[in-house]
């Protein structure tokens, strides 16, 4: 295995953390010395957006099908919204945004935990430094295709997640040679080849030239949650003396990925650690900041809620813990709030809330997920839960998650043309808000899901799929009739066995 550091111990890793913080990467983007998020202003928006006549909580939602950000004030109201009629129209809006934008489709993907070693403690999180009874794993590059060969090759992802912990072993440099190698790895299937086409990265804040390496390997959406918007909440589950202690330096990762060229990015707030209706609020200055500063909002928005994580005694006694009404509530908000952006619905949720919160406007959701270190190919024995950063909510295969939205009449979209054509930044921004996405993704999602069913899917999918695609196709030649022949033409290719043809 290529060594990394040549010798990690304490005194080098160190060193190493003091390196990671360039201050003159977060002082750069500080106005007047304060950052973005100003906590006077949401509480005040929050407590006085109380009461709001009926009316007015459908005008906002007229601006939200008209896809356009919601003001901060106008977020509040929709959060503070109680009357259950209202708050019944605020999810069938969301729905209607969602399909507005992104039509029924649903991208799929799988989240890959490549090395379970880090240098903080955040008190939440299984894999914090100081609990002892993880066995930590970094996996090598034979590793890391081994479970691509299973993802790729058996269960039939085309698209990744992939996370790391924040560790001198997991730096950059591995981060790079790891895409590499995932991008690699080919594998042959039932009719045709398969492959990785797009890796998504959840990983630790960085400088910008670090990012820009990731951007030179063909990084899909960079993703760093903020975790917590609330500065004190922050302060005392990120202890001071680690690199993620450090608020400001994580609140501008984004900033520093569009300054490195890297114009597509993930927020995400990791929910029960404050309170839930201020979270949302801070997503949303985030989205504005970045709208403002760069023209671009986060592609993608995540929200996470915390989970049991084995010897983390703070995920069972959190104060903020989101019931499962707010939990759905605060999905409805976010959709309606950014209305042109990607919403991530994980496997940490049990199947039955992820049936319902999948209505309320997500538009990404995993399915047949391992979040251990080599968990797909089981390369450390057995994965268990002791190993992983906490439990997840529902492990059905991706055979049964596509079977099931096809049931309800969503399509699992394995399409990853968009970065592939430079459909990123402002030009993914300009399609989304103007609704044409959903029109022109629809052929790659019907394309990739004839790929799917041929490639891996079961007989009992194949049939509920088989009546969904010829659906779809009805739908393409009625609704997009100028390209209904060029799509015939790329569909039969696909049947016939050739893949990875897209728009
Ligand atoms: N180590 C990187 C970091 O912290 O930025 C990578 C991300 S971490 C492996 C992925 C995300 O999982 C975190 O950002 C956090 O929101 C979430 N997470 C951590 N502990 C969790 C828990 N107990 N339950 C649910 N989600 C959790
Ligand atoms: Fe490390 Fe991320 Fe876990 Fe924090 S959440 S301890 S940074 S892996």
């Amino acid at each position: 295995m290529k060594t990394y550091l040549p010798e990690i111990n304490k005194v080098n890793t160190r060193l190493w953390m003091k390196k990671r913080i360039r201050q003159d990467e977060t002082d750069r983007y500080l106005r007047n010395g304060r950052d973005f998020i100003d906590e006077k202003s949401i509480n005040n928006d929050l407590n006085s957006a109380r009461n709001i006549d009926a009316g007015v909580i459908r005008n906002i939602l007229a601006k939200s099908m008209a896809i356009e950000t919601l003001s901060p004030f106008e977020t509040a109201c929709l959060l503070n919204v109680t009357d259950p009629e209202l708050l019944q129209e605020m999810a069938e809006t969301a729905g209607k945004v969602k399909k507005k934008v992104y039509d029924n489709r649903i991208v799929t993907f799988a989240p890959l935990y490549l090395s379970s070693k880090c240098v903080n403690n955040c008190v939440y999180c299984g894999l914090r430094r100081s609990n002892k009874e993880v066995q930590r794993k970094t996996l090598n590059i034979e590793e890391v295709k081994r479970e691509i060969e299973v993802l790729t090759g058996t269960i039939g992802h085309k698209r990744l997640i992939v996370v790391y912990g924040e560790h001198p072993d997991s730096g950059v440099d591995y981060i790079a040679d790891t895409l590499k190698a995932i991008y690699s790895v080919k594998v042959e299937t039932r009719r045709g080849p398969s492959q990785i086409r797009r890796c998504n990265v959840n990983a630790a804040p960085m400088s910008i030239d670090e990012l820009k390496v990731l951007k030179n390997v063909g990084i899909g959406t960079f993703q760093v949650f903020q975790e917590t918007y609330h500065k004190e909440t922050y302060r005392t589950v990120h202890p001071a003396d680690t690199i993620k202690g450090d608020y400001q330096w994580r609140l501008y990762s984004m900033h520093r990925a569009f300054d490195a060229g890297v114009d597509d990015v993930g927020l995400g707030v990791l929910f029960g650690l404050y309170d839930w209706k201020f979270e949302v609020m801070g997503l949303l200055y985030h989205a504005i900041e970045l709208e403002n500063k760069f023209g671009i909002g986060p592609h993608t928005i995540s929200f996470p809620r915390l989970e049991p994580a084995s010897n983390t005694p703070f995920t069972q006694n959190a104060k903020y813990k989101v019931s499962d009404d707010d939990f759905k509530k605060l999905v409805t908000v976010i959709r309606l709030a950014v209305p042109y952006t990607g919403m991530i619905l994980t496997a940490r949720e049990d199947a039955k809330m992820r049936r319902e919160a999948i209505l309320l406007g997500c538009t990404q959701t995993d399915a047949g997920s391992n979040i251990g270190i080599g968990g797909y190919a089981e390369l450390l024995d057995k994965q268990q839960a002791k190993n992983q950063q906490f439990v997840l909510g529902d492990t059905r295969t991706l055979d049964t998650v596509v079977r099931e939205l096809a049931e309800v009449g969503f399509i699992t979209s394995f399409c990853t043309a968009g970065y592939r054509c430079g459909r990123t930044g402002q030009k993914i921004m300009g399609l989304l808000r103007s609704g044409k996405e959903g029109k022109f993704c629809k052929l790659n999602a019907v394309i990739t899901f004839r790929e799917w069913l041929d490639d891996f899917a079961s007989p009992k999918t194949i049939e509920v799929g088989e009546k969904l695609i010829q659906r779809e196709i009805a739908e393409i030649k009625r609704n997009i009739p100028d390209v209904f022949e060029q799509f015939m033409n790329f569909y039969n290719k696909t049947s016939a066995g050739q893949r990875d043809i897209y728009f």
